[in-house]
């Protein structure tokens, strides 16, 4: 952990909001995650201070929902910013769209949901998620079908030529393309011509931002990032390798974000 550039990061970051970005997960980071995807409880003082933050820096919100969704879900004030489906969509000052190529899938994806939703049935607990381009199948309320509902969705992915996703407590069947949280993070920096990032996750998925911000740190002079991880005893191995600065669970990302 680099505890003392993680300081100097912050306090650059506080001091050039103008060229700070800042990208934040919804799931696990911002809200506590619960039994069902329904369910997620956006953490009590959030909202405040997003609605503060955005003010200040360009905030962003990237997410594996549905983008549309999870701007639902936060109903904050002045961010404008939502990558939804790990990078498969957006929706950005209002205005949708969806990574090219993707649309292309929408009846492939609408066949799987029908096939894994009859395939999974019979395991008590697990429940098939319509996110439009994903289909997500969680057994977080019965983590004993887990091997049973990975083999089903393995095995529809086959029969497809879908891609097989593993994240905490839940599969995901996704289009066959090159997307993610990193590649969509990246894309946002560019754009912007950011020259520092603070992203914050707690699963696999923001394992690939916190990459891309380390490969751009090599790639571009004068960039810089930092990966927070959001720890819980569910942490995947890499989130922790791969962080500069790890928080405490909700908790600490609204402690770390009450400091910018
Ligand atoms: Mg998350």
């Amino acid at each position: 952990m680099k505890e003392e550039s993680s300081r100097v990061f912050l306090r650059r970051f506080r001091e050039r909001p103008s060229s700070s970005l800042l990208f934040l997960d919804f799931d696990g980071t911002l809200s506590v995650i619960s039994t069902s995807p329904e369910g997620a409880t956006l953490h009590p003082a959030a909202r405040r201070q997003l609605e503060r933050l955005a003010s200040i820096y360009r905030v962003c919100i990237v997410s594996g929902r549905p983008a549309k969704e999870v701007s639902a879900l936060l109903k904050a004030e002045g961010i404008s910013c939502f990558i939804g489906l790990h990078g498969l969509e957006r929706l950005e000052e209002g205005v949708y769209c969806a990574l090219r190529g993707a649309d292309a899938f929408q009846g492939t994806m609408a066949e799987a949901r029908g096939q894994i939703t009859e395939r999974t049935r019979r395991l008590r607990g697990v429940t098939v998620e319509d996110k439009g381009l994903i289909i997500a199948v969680h057994y977080r309320g019965c983590p004993e079908a887990a091997q049973q509902a990975e083999k089903a969705a393995a095995l529809l992915a086959e029969e497809k030529g879908l891609v097989l996703h593993r994240g905490r407590m839940v599969l995901e069947l996704r289009p066959p393309l090159p997307f993610g949280k990193g590649a969509a993070v990246e894309d946002s920096l560019r754009r912007k011509g950011a020259e520092r990032a603070l992203y914050a996750g707690d699963d696999l998925t923001d394992v690939d931002a916190f990459r891309s911000l380390h490969r751009m740190e090599e790639e571009i002079e004068g960039f810089s990032g930092l990966a927070v991880a959001v720890v819980s005893s569910e942490s995947p191995r890499e989130l922790l390798e791969e962080c500069d600065l790890a928080v405490p669970g909700v908790d600490g990302v609204i402690d770390l974000l009450s400091r910018l």
